[in-house]
């Protein structure tokens, strides 16, 4: 699914609207969900807006899928003691709704359920 218009997320990479940023390199960016669903509630992104949903994008860049799982990892090792549930909503009837590729990492006393 492709947009011309940049996604809420390419905004907060450009630095365009601001977020609470918890880890950045060159390839991805992650920061604190603005309505998180669990004690931890990190979302990673890659910063490339080519790849709407996780599946395009272990298609086309498996390199960038595994630097945005090793970020995650890392979060979740300083924060939850390597303990987390790593979830990616792919369209809309799966509850997507920025079409920009993302994981929740969610961690800390999760309740059956808590699907992001
Ligand atoms: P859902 O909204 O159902 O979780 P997604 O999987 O597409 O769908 O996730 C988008 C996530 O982005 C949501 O958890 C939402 O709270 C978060 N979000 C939206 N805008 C911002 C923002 N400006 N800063 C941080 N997180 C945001």
């Amino acid at each position: 699914m492709t947009s011309t218009e940049p996604s809420v997320f390419t905004k907060i990479v450009a630095r365009e609207i601001p977020a609470t940023i918890v880890a950045e390199d060159d390839r991805v960016i992650a920061f604190e969900d603005i309505a998180p669903k669990a004690p931890v509630h990190v979302l990673v992104v890659p910063k490339t807006p080519a790849y709407a949903n996780v599946g395009e994008l272990a298609a086309a860049d498996p390199d960038l899928l595994a630097h945005v799982v090793q970020t995650a990892q890392r979060i979740a090792d300083e924060r939850a003691g390597g303990q987390f549930r790593l979830v990616f909503n792919t369209g809309e009837a799966a509850g997507q709704t920025v079409f920009h590729v993302h994981a929740h990492v969610l961690a800390g006393d999760l309740q059956e359920g808590t699907l992001a």
